[in-house]
């Protein structure tokens, strides 16, 4: 039966999964924007997983540093070469699982781009948000005879610890208690389109940018949110599956300078600072692990706590500037990725258990020669 075909699908994607890691950090280089065409890059070398960074001489200490993430996409890399690399993950919120995908990196560096596209939208401009929603339609839609799905969307901004309906502004989210917070009290829209969904966004994003003023670039010191729920029902066995997607536009990550920061600038600044180290604390204690992880520590990781860690997949997009000037966010951008991503542990852990292992044996074999003597 289908629902076998499934289920079988299911376990042979979790051993995948399990090879793979349920975290995945893919890392996107933006190319000089017009106007800025030769300028000099930090960018050193980039291939399939690896990223080299030319480190400042700014202060005397020029060097290059090596990062390894699952995926890194140069400045040419297209909208539909980024997606390729994501859809994996569409077809398993229809298969019942719980996908988190985040946009990371400082302000300017494409986040976006990424998940939205430029401003001037077109069919090849599309971002990740909307290849996702139609890919679930279209794979939904060749599913139909066996299942019957039902897809609803939210979208909600995460503000200085407030959580705020994009669909229906002025409604403050309440936290349900009892359920925690991991079901958002917000308008839950459904939707049988791609166009629908482009709607809403397009009603999201002004009902974002309507808090926003000329000084206050609201969309970049604000977490964006657009959640997917899919619930799909087979039609011969009545079974009722859930996934959902949670796309996340993060905010701005750059270190805003306390002594220059005041008033509304430094809240602003000191939540955004807050939530963006308890999602790193979260997803690294996941790809470590780790029995304790602290959801707790932000709205952002509460809202998203049941999509992260268990059986839910997990791809961070960090974003890079290639300008001079930007490398010190550069390289603390990376230096998060590199925490919260299980490559370097991974690996780091294999080769400090085969070295550990190799001083053991040594170690024995010397006990076993001493023990021989004294006998
Ligand atoms: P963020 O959301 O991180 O603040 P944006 O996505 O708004 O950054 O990107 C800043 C500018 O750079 C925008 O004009 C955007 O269109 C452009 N840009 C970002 N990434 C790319 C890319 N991969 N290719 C072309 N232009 C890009
Ligand atoms: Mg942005």
């Amino acid at each position: 039966s289908y629902q076998k075909v499934l289920e079988e699908n299911r376990k042979l994607y979790n051993q995948v999964q399990d090879l793979k890691g349920n975290i995945r950090v893919y890392c996107r280089v933006r190319p000089f924007l017009p106007g800025q065409q030769n300028g000099l890059s930090t960018v050193d070398h980039i291939d399939g997983e690896n990223i080299t960074i030319t480190t400042s001489s700014k202060y005397g200490k020029e060097g290059k540093k090596l990062f390894t993430f699952n995926k890194v996409f140069g400045p040419s890399a297209t909208q539909a070469e980024v997606f390729a690399d994501t859809q994996p993950l569409i077809r398993s919120v229809l298969d019942g699982f719980n996908v988190c995908i985040f946009a990371y990196g400082q302000t300017g560096s494409g986040k976006t781009h990424t998940m939205t596209g430029p401003s001037d939208l077109t069919k090849e401009t599309l971002g990740v948000n909307y290849r996702a929603l139609s890919d679930l339609f279209l794979i939904s839609e060749q599913r139909r005879d066996v299942i019957s799905y039902d897809i609803s969307v939210q979208m909600v901004e995460i503000y200085n610890e407030q959580v705020r309906d994009l669909l229906t502004p002025d409604v403050e989210i309440r936290n349900s208690s009892q359920k925690g917070f991991n079901v958002p009290d917000a308008n839950l829209v459904p939707v049988t389109s791609t166009s629908d969904v482009m709607n809403l966004m397009n009603l999201g994003h002004k009902n974002r940018a309507v808090s926003a003023t000329a000084m206050n670039d609201r969309s970049s010191r604000s977490h964006s949110c657009l959640t997917v729920h899919v619930q799909g029902r087979n039609m011969t066995s009545g079974a009722i599956l859930r996934g959902s997607m949670h796309l996340v536009d993060l905010a701005g990550s750059e270190r805003v300078d306390k002594s220059e920061a005041v008033g509304d600038r430094l809240k602003e600044a000191t939540h955004i600072n807050k939530s963006l180290s308890a999602l790193g604390d979260v997803i690294s204690s996941l790809a470590q692990k780790n029995s304790h992880v602290p959801y707790r520590n932000s709205k952002l990781t509460q809202l998203l706590q049941d999509s992260l860690g268990g059986q839910a997949k997990t791809l961070m997009f960090v974003h890079i500037s290639p300008e001079l000037h930007a490398v010190g966010e550069t390289l603390s951008t990376l230096k998060f990725a590199e925490r919260v991503s299980t490559i370097e542990l991974g690996t780091a852990r294999v080769n400090k258990e085969s070295s550990d292992v190799k001083e053991l044996k040594e170690q024995i074999a010397g006990l076993k020669a001493a023990l021989a003597r004294k006998e």
